[in-house]
Parts: structure tokens; sequence; C-alpha cells
């Protein structure tokens, strides 16, 4: 029997290969014939989700609710509605985009023009992670498609709802023989990974980070890494009671506001001077209770923890003892419902995990400074963050702040708002990952700049071709 299951793992696994392997030829097969390629195709599919975020609003909602205990409020908020935005953003654009760039060329080149030609890289892999998944799932794949490329899409299985949402939809409103959700696990990822794509599109944690990297160098295969971190807010005394309060709100916003803490650009801890701390501490607890009441686990305002692994984890975060007594506010857990309460702590020591690992969960962390200046050093004595808040009005600590440290991106007096800045790229650096996008940048992502030079034939110098005699090397 024990041999029997065995042969039939082995046989379902080669079928699921041989499965990828046909997907894969035929996303080749489409990329090839050129259909890709024309904007009328591209139009079509990025209306084709459209249409599916409109027609299907419901169901996502439910959906994220389902994986996550999403409100539906957040639901549209972070994901469909970010996701229709930068759809309406692609399909205005798209044609801009697209166009050829002229470039000057210097005098000596004349009679000559030069041009940027952005074409798509291919057949490329999108591999993306749990906590938003739709909008990470969407957000690259609509850089993918407006840059003309066939994509295959691997959502998390840690959001199972999500996911086959994912698979049967694009299934039913975009074209199939160029775009295929494939669902599965870790496993699924390291079969897909063995295979030659023309771009991975990386959004997880920084361990599987080195996995992906390390399997596109056997290809030589380009990468971008959307990884996570320890995101930090410096916040500062305001000399008017109104911006204290705002700061407070935003705080318990930016931590607790989004999928419970569980996001990649949420606050991660908070550096403050010790002499603010309690009217800081005081505030947090105020809008703590505003948000989500005297009992937050009866709050459907708050998002539940993923799973049973990610709620262990958090709770050995909080176990250490040196831990557990530095919890100001909080600490209620609840395993059956995956619910930890909104959590302050005061400097729990700095060796310790939770300061340490990336936290990702409603657990907050304040570390307290002489000196508010001093924050500076501290954050440049660990890995670069994906995002770095600063609730400052002092201009001399924001300059300092701008030249001095490096992180994704560097939002002073607000959290979280640069994710749907269009304008703006989004991304890592270090230790946070590499490569951005979000609108123009995302079609840049996805697309390969062809330098292309038209020569013409009206002057044509003598002395550029050998044999270099006497008379050339005078000149
Ligand atoms: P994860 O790395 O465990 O998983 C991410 C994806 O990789 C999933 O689809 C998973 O199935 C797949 N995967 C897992 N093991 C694999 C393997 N060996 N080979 C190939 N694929 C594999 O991360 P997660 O738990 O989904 O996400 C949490 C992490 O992601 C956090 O660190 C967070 O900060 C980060 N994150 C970053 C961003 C960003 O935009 N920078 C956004 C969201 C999350």
């Amino acid at each position: 029997t024990i041999l029997h299951i065995y042969e039939s793992k082995i046989t379902k696994k080669n079928m699921m290969n041989d499965h990828l392997e046909v997907d894969l030829k035929e996303l080749r097969e489409t990329f090839n014939s050129g259909k890709t390629k024309e904007s009328s195709w591209r139009i079509k599919q990025l209306r084709g989700l459209l249409r599916i975020l409109e027609d299907r609003e419901d169901d996502i909602s439910m959906a994220l609710k389902q994986d996550l205990g999403k409100h539906h409020v957040e639901a549209y908020r972070d994901e469909i509605g970010t996701v229709v935005k930068s759809l309406n953003n692609a399909l205005d654009n798209l044609k801009h985009w697209m166009a050829a760039k002229k470039t000057r060329l210097p005098i000596a080149a004349f009679p000559s023009s030069a041009s940027l030609v952005p074409e798509p890289l291919g057949v490329v892999l999108i591999i993306s992670s749990w906590n938003f998944p739709i909008g990470l799932s969407l957000e690259p794949l609509i850089g993918a498609l407006a840059a003309g490329n066939a994509v295959i899409l691997k959502p998390s299985e840690l959001a199972p709802t999500c996911s086959s949402f994912l698979a049967e939809t694009i299934r039913d409103y975009l074209d199939n023989s160029a775009i295929k959700v494939i669902e599965g696990g870790s496993d699924l990822g390291e079969r897909l990974l063995r295979y030659k794509f023309d771009k991975i599109f990386f959004t997880g944690s920084t361990r599987v980070g080195r996995v992906v990297m390390s399997a596109a160098a056997q290809h030589l295969t380009p990468v971008t890494l959307e990884l996570g971190g320890k995101c930090p807010a410096v916040v500062d005394s305001f000399s008017s009671s109104r911006e204290n309060n705002i700061t407070a709100k935003r705080i318990v916003w930016g931590k607790y506001g989004l999928c419970a803490g569980q996001a990649c650009i949420g606050i991660d801890y908070v550096l403050t001077e010790k002499k603010y701390l309690p009217n800081l501490v005081e505030s947090l607890k105020r809008y703590i209770k505003q948000c989500y009441g005297d009992d937050p686990n009866g709050s459907h305002s708050i998002s539940k923890i993923v799973n049973k692994k990610h709620f262990s984890r958090l709770k050995s975060l909080l176990d250490e003892p040196m831990v557990k007594s530095s919890v100001v506010y909080g600490g209620v857990l609840d395993e059956e419902s995956l619910f930890i309460e909104p959590t302050i702590l005061v400097d729990p020591p700095l060796d310790s995990a939770i300061m340490t690992e990336e936290i990702f969960g409603p657990l907050l962390p304040i570390i307290t400074l002489e000196n508010i200046e001093d924050s500076i050093n501290f954050i440049k004595a660990r890995p670069n963050p994906l995002a770095l808040y600063a609730f400052t009005e002092n201009e001399n600590l924001q300059k300092r702040l701008v030249s001095e440290t490096s992180s994704g991106s560097l939002m002073f007096n607000d959290a979280i708002l640069q994710y749907v800045v269009d304008a703006l790229p989004f991304g890592g650096v270090g230790g946070s990952g590499f490569g951005r996008y979000h609108g123009k940048f995302s079609f840049d992502n996805f697309s390969h700049e062809k330098a292309v030079i038209m020569r013409g034939f009206l002057v044509d110098f003598w002395f550029r071709y050998p044999p270099w005699t006497t008379q050339k090397l005078q000149l």
C-alpha cells in the first residue's frame, strides 16, 4: 500500500510537471505569435481586469473576509479600489507609455536619429503573498500586461479563497492562452522556478527571496524582489495638541488598520523621546479604543491573524519574559478566532526577537531615546527599511532623515499613503528588496527599453577606417 501511495504521488507530480510544461509552451507560443504586443490586446486584458473588479466586487470582499477577516471597507480601500485606480491610470496612459522616445545624439553622429523603444520581456512569472492577496497579485499583473508579456501568476496558498477566485475569474475574463493562474504552495513555487522565465516578480519574505534569486541566476533571469523588514516611525513632540492627536491617530491606523499589522509597509515600531512617552502612550490608547472599542475581539474593524502558524509566531514574540513585562496595553490573544488585541510595548530588549525580526502583526514596540536625533543612528544600524515614517515639524531632523538614512520610501507626518501614488515608485532598497513598480514604473519593470539608432549615408568620415596610415595619425 505504501508503494502504491508513493507511486500515485510520483504520477501526480509528473502529471503536474507535464501540465506546467504544456502551459509554458502555450504561453511561449502565444508570446512568439506577437499578439500580446498589440496595444488593442493589452487594452482588452486591462479592461477585462477592470470588469472582474466591477462585476465581482462582492465576491472579492467575501473572499478577503474569509481568508483574512478583512472588513469590506478595508477590502475596497486597500485592494479593490486601489487596483481600479491603477487600472484606470494604465488605460489612460498606455499609448503614451508604449510610444518610442526620441533622444539626442552628438553632432558628430549627424545624420542620424535615436530612440528608446519599449518592448515586452516575454513570458514572466509573478509570485505573490497572502496579506493583500488580490492587490499584490493584480498590481504587478497590470504592469506585465500593459507591457505586453505573457504571464504565469502564482498567488499565495495562505489566502486560498482569494487564490481560487483569481484562478477562476482570470480564466473567464482574460486571454487564457497568454495569462495563467497556477495555484499551489512552496512545492509549486519551487517547481516553477526550475523553468526559464524572462522575468520573475516576487513579493514575499527575505528567506524565499533568496531562493527565488538563486534559482533565477541559473537562467540569468532578472528579478524584482518586493520583500519585508521592519518599518520604523520616528515620533517627535509637536507644539500643539492638534498635531499630537493626529499623529497618534495615524500611528494607530498605520500599525493596526491594515490587515491587523500584517502589512509590509505597516509601522513596525516607534522611536520617540523619553519625555514624550507618557503623552504618546495615552493618546495611542485613546485612539485604539476609539477605533476598536472596549472589546476589539468583537469589533469587525480589525482583521484576524492569517493562520495558526503566524498566530503562534506572534504569541512566541510576546512570550519572552522581558518582552511580556514591557506590555503596557493590550496583550489579549484568542487562538480560536485567531485574534490578537492591538498591543503596545515600551522598551522591550533590543536583542529580543520582537526587535530583531519583522513583527507582521498588531504588536507595537515603542523604543525611547534621550534625544529624537538619536533615531538616525538607530535606523542606520539596522537593515534598510521598505518604508520609514517620521512625525516631526523639526526641519533639521527632516533634512537629516532624507540625507542620512536609506529606505524604499520616506514619508513625513503620515503613513502608508505612498503606496497609492502612481507617480511614485514602490519598492525596497538593500534588505527590503530591489526593483520598483506602480504606475509607469510597473510598465518599465516588465519592459526592456531597446536603444534604436538610425544612420544615414550622407556623411562618411574616411579616417575612421584602417589602415592607420601616417596621414591618418597626423589628424
Ligand atoms: P513567503 O515568502 O512565505 O511566500 C511568498 C510566496 O512565495 C507565496 O506565494 C509562497 O507560496 C511562495 N513560496 C514559498 N516558498 C517558496 C519556495 N521555496 N519557492 C518558491 N516559492 C515559494 O511570504 P509571505 O508569508 O507570503 O509574505 C510575508 C512576507 O512578505 C513579509 O516579509 C512581508 O513583509 C513581505 N511582503 C512584502 C511586500 C512588498 O511589497 N514589499 C508586500 C507584502 C508582503
